[in-house]
């Protein structure tokens, strides 16, 4: 009896031993996890609390916790990880400056798209007004040729008239009339003109303010840029018990983060990949509905 219990025990330690060598994550289960469960490999995580500056359920969370196991799922094939309630791996949302930090990131960054916007209005409007007055001066430009058209019709005959010396009564009315009227139509254009010049005026300052408000957007964006470096994934940290997460800007950012830290609990360092889970800073990763690269793969290859 003694013998077959030895020999049990003995088995049940090989069998540990293999599983942890081949399946690294389920070092970080509970023994007695192990024990009640001897053949299944997944890393049973559970969630621990989340802090309610955070903005978000405990349910949130947890539906978040498992689409980023699904990452790892959807990539191999194979389910790495478990929800468990009573696991020992423990996700807590950790509020601390660098979440703050975040939302002010946020802030700046939705200041900067609203400047961007107006900027662009502002540029598609000066655009049409910009056209219109090329279409305004080109109709000037026609009517001021025919004015001198027409002047110069007016001179010549008044050159003949003086040339021969002969004016009838009646010619004298009509030479005064025409003269009255071109008298009319240069005032006319000329009020045109006016009207025109002060419209390019305005051009001119809503093009000097196009500028300017660009000048400062190109500040705000140096700024920004200055002060918000691309996130390291040091805001997320597994340590073998715990997963930590201490910012995130979007659920899409959380999910990345954490299926990050889950690869760490799989066992996986950083790759060289800029598009990979594991490269170190997320910033070219696609962010919704993203899927393990090739480098992510092959680190689970060879770990
Ligand atoms: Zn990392």
């Amino acid at each position: 009896m003694r013998f077959v219990v030895l020999c049990l025990l003995v088995m049940f330690f090989l069998l540990m031993t293999y599983q942890t060598r081949n399946h690294p994550q389920i070092r970080y289960n509970h023994l007695l996890d192990r024990i009640q469960h001897p053949f299944d490999t997944r890393l049973r995580y559970r969630i621990a609390e989340v802090d309610p500056r955070f903005g978000l359920t405990e349910n949130e969370l947890q539906l978040i916790s498992q689409q980023a196991t699904d990452i790892w799922k959807q990539g191999t094939g194979k389910d790495y990880f478990v929800y468990d309630p009573k696991a020992r791996l423990a996700i807590h949302l950790i509020y601390d400056q660098r979440q703050e930090e975040s939302n002010q990131r946020r802030q700046h960054l939705g200041t900067i798209q609203q400047s961007q916007q107006t900027w662009s209005n502002k540029k598609q409007n000066l655009k049409q007004f910009k056209e219109e007055l090329n279409r305004a001066n080109e109709l000037l430009e026609a009517k001021k040729n025919q004015l001198d058209l027409r002047l110069d019709q007016y001179n010549q005959k008044i050159a003949l008239i003086n040339q021969n010396g002969d004016l009838k009564p009646s010619q004298h009315d009509l030479f005064i009339q025409q003269h009255h009227q071109l008298q009319q139509q240069i005032f006319a254009l000329e009020q045109e003109i006016n009207l025109y010049n002060q419209k390019i005026q305005q051009l001119n300052s809503h093009v000097d303010e196009l500028n300017q408000i660009n000048q400062q957007l190109n500040q705000s964006i140096d700024q920004f840029n200055q002060r918000f470096q691309p996130h390291l994934f040091d805001k997320g940290l597994f340590n073998g018990q715990h997963i930590n997460i201490y910012e995130f800007e979007s659920a899409d950012d959380l999910r990345l983060t954490l299926a990050h830290e889950f690869g760490h609990a799989l066992g996986l360092k950083h790759n060289q990949d800029p598009k990979a889970l594991m490269y170190p800073i997320m910033k070219d990763q696609q962010m919704h509905n993203f899927r393990l690269s090739m480098a992510d793969l092959a680190l689970l290859q060879t770990r």
